[in-house]
């Protein structure tokens, strides 16, 4: 395992590192097997959120008598002062530590960081942990390239959260930025959220890059975490064939995909916007066509229903035509 200091923070980290989402679907003993196996690969960088549900609260369980083998990122949607300090609180609690190596503010968009950075805003709460040492660090998550830039313009942030994969490299020169100024940077989303299917390409085109601090895919099962260290344990250069699927990827996702985040939701139709656009992967990509129609069937609301509000679309934080993407489902579908 190639390990590294995640910017200014003097962290020292393994570039790849566990995201804490999927854990969701498994529970807090299976949780553990993974906090094992990643101990024992010396794997030692963990990302969850407040947000992810009992994300948190599985990894607290899973780290009795591990907690000291791993640096542990946490992140908050709280904007002001009292919420911010409220779930710094939670995150201690549930994380069944004193002390939080890094903690993030979760997705900002401009105006929140205006919001955080104002008298009573967020920041204030974090400030105060990080000098009574329930906290060591402070970082920003991103989907959007200007709050990236507007991140790395201020003092206090020690690390930025931000997509980057095969097809998403739109962050690159501020990932180069970020290591100019000591920044470190937190690669998300490495298989675009599922677009990707060969995880161990994604990864290897990832871990390429100097600018990537830790990369972070999400894992619930051994086996996922093998496979991956088996690809980011790979430092050869990509090969001809593997430079020549790059592109053969690019060609065909493009930029318009969706990112399955689900910040769309609630549609006021009733839609599971993302569970349509991945019917409609399987459906065109991945040669699954009788079984993605099938799955498809049993969605009790379907593309066609969109009442076409445009509420999703100002939720989505790629801005992707959601309305039109539907409309096209609905007609592939036909429903
Ligand atoms: S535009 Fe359609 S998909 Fe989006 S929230 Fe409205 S009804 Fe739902
Ligand atoms: S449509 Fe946009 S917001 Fe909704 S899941 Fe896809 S990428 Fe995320």
């Amino acid at each position: 395992m190639e390990y590294t200091t995640l910017g200014r923070t003097g962290l020292r980290i393994s570039r790849m590192g566990f995201g804490g989402i999927p854990i969701q679907k498994v529970d807090a003993k299976a949780t553990r097997a993974l906090m094992e196996r990643m101990a024992q690969e010396g794997v030692n960088y963990i990302d969850t959120a407040r947000g992810y549900t009992v994300s948190e609260a599985y990894l607290g369980e899973a780290l009795e008598g591990l907690r000291d083998r791993f640096v542990l990122a946490t992140k908050s949607m709280a904007r002001t002062k009292e919420a911010m300090a409220a779930d710094i609180e939670t995150s201690l609690k549930n994380l069944r530590t004193d002390h939080i190596e890094l903690y993030q503010i979760h997705n900002p968009s401009l105006a929140d960081l205006d919001t955080v950075t104002a008298p009573g805003g967020a920041l204030e709460a974090l400030m105060e942990a990080k000098a009574a040492g329930k906290i060591g660090h402070i970082g920003v998550t991103a989907h959007l390239e200007q709050v990236f830039e507007r991140a790395l313009s201020l003092d206090w942030v020690e690390t930025i959260m931000f997509p980057y994969n095969i097809v998403e490299t739109q962050g690159e020169a501020l990932m180069r930025r970020c290591t100019e100024q000591g920044v470190g940077f937190v690669c998300m989303k490495p298989l675009a959220g599922g677009a990707l299917e060969d995880a161990a390409l994604a990864l290897r085109f990832i871990m390429q890059n100097p600018d990537v601090s830790v990369v972070i895919p999400g894992m619930y099962d051994v086996r996922e975490i093998e496979q991956n260290l088996a690809a980011v344990n790979d430092a050869s250069p990509l090969g001809e064939e593997e430079l020549a699927k790059i592109e053969a990827v690019r060609a065909e996702l493009g930029t318009q995909f969706c990112r399955r985040c689900n910040y769309c939701q609630p549609c006021t139709a009733g839609v599971n916007i993302s569970g349509v656009f991945l019917m409609e992967g399987y459906l065109k990509r991945y040669g699954l066509g009788d079984w993605a129609r099938s799955r498809y069937a049993t969605f009790a609301k379907k593309a066609g229903d969109c009442i076409g509000c445009g509420v999703c679309e100002t939720r989505c934080p790629y801005q992707l035509p959601i309305r039109e993407m539907l409309a096209r489902c609905a007609k592939e579908f036909g429903a």
